[in-house]
């Protein structure tokens, strides 16, 4: 079985839509196949609409120890230099380049924590 959030990131949709639009809490692989090839006029829409706005679902991969989560990319995100868990030092990351300075962004996705490398001058 497939639950409706996994389906709704192999659709690449948020998963209000694919609530919106009926489908079920858990799908069945033909079932998730067949909106896939056959995709219904809200799906076509909803991807036609999206061309060349933010990802949908975004993969964050720890730089420290590669562990990953796929989140809904946030409004307010900077772009990250690196996202690392929440629970390594900061001394376990790579240092930033000479002269950058590095900020940290808490709360990004379930556990990770978001770094942004800025020069200081
Ligand atoms: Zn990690």
């Amino acid at each position: 079985m497939i639950t409706r959030r996994d389906a709704a990131q192999r659709l690449d949709i948020p998963v209000q839509m694919a609530a919106r639009h009926g489908l079920p809490t858990t799908l069945t692989e033909a079932q998730l196949r067949d909106i896939e090839d056959r995709p219904p006029p809200w799906l076509v829409q909803s991807r036609a609409g999206r061309t060349g706005t933010r990802p949908v679902w975004v993969d964050l991969v720890c730089s420290v120890c590669g562990s990953t989560e796929r989140v809904r990319p946030k409004k307010w995100w900077p772009t990250f230099t690196l996202v690392s868990c929440a629970d390594h030092h900061r001394g376990d990351l790579d240092p930033p380049a000479p002269g950058d300075g590095r900020e940290e962004v808490l709360g990004v996705g379930s556990r990770f924590v978001g770094w942004v490398d800025t020069p200081q001058d």
